[in-house]
């Protein structure tokens, strides 16, 4: 579990281009927070810095008290899921799971554990000895987040994990992805162009636009009608 804070974040890449502007974020230990806004408005920037795949051009990014600007993803312990995502097609859905902890040498008892408790919140214990091309596209997505979460990460990172999915689908996983992050309890941020999930999903949404925060609040504050 992670507090995650941006003390007036800027990103500016090697072209010249401000994608983030002094942005003021403090997410709390084990929330869920949204981040939404039009297609180039900066939320994956802002994610990519949070994982450390992006440097931070300008400010601090702090995470249980530490400034962790320099720090290598790998040492940051957060759990990334994309939109598209590569299982290993030869092994089955639990080793897919199995795997990040079989490369950090966790013992075969806790592995099964640790699989079996991702598997069940997902919904994935019927399938856990199939292979990717035997499940649907949701599935795969499911055994995608179990793999980022069987590590039990200090944050959860997903950037638009579901747009790859059809409505119906989309639909479902709104509800697996909700399930997962209360059973969990992992503070999570989410990014997506999708008002829905924005209303539907988080404790908190953060509105960007050009590379500003431009609104904070919970789904209810921002959405409901004055
Ligand atoms: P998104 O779905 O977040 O809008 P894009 O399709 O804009 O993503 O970008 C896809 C990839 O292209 C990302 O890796 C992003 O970093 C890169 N990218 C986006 N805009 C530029 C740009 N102006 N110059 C170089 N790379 C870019
Ligand atoms: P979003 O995730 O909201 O779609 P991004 O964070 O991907 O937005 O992009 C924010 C801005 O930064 C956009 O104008 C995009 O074109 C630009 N951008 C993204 N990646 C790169 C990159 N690698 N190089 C240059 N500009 C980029």
């Amino acid at each position: 579990m992670a507090e995650i804070v941006l003390d007036k974040v800027s990103k500016r890449y090697p072209d010249g281009s401000l994608a983030v502007r002094d942005v003021d974020l403090s997410i709390g230990d084990g929330e869920f927070v949204i981040l939404v806004g039009p297609s180039g408005c900066g939320k994956s920037t802002t994610l990519n810095m949070i994982a450390g795949l992006e440097d931070v051009s300008a400010g601090n990014l702090i995470i249980d008290g530490d400034r962790v600007n320099e720090r290598a993803p790998k040492d940051r312990d957060i759990a990334m899921v994309f939109q598209s995502y590569a299982l290993y097609p030869h092994m089955s859905v639990f080793e897919n799971m199995a795997f990040p902890l079989r490369l950090a040498k966790v013992d075969k008892p806790t592995v099964k554990e640790r699989v079996d408790e991702a598997a069940r919140v997902l919904d994935l214990t019927q399938h856990l000895d199939r292979t990717p091309a035997n499940l649907s596209g949701g599935q795969r997505q499911r055994v995608a987040m179990g793999r980022a979460i069987v590590r039990s990460p200090k944050a959860f990172l997903m950037d638009e994990p579901l747009s790859n999915l059809d409505a119906k689908l989309r639909v479902q996983m709104r509800t697996s992805v909700s399930k997962l992050q209360k059973q969990l309890g992992t503070t999570t941020v989410y990014v997506t162009h999708d008002q829905t999930e924005a209303m539907t999903l988080g404790d908190r949404v953060v509105v960007m636009r050009g590379g500003l925060v431009q609104q904070v609040g919970s789904p209810q504050e921002l959405y409901s009608n004055p």
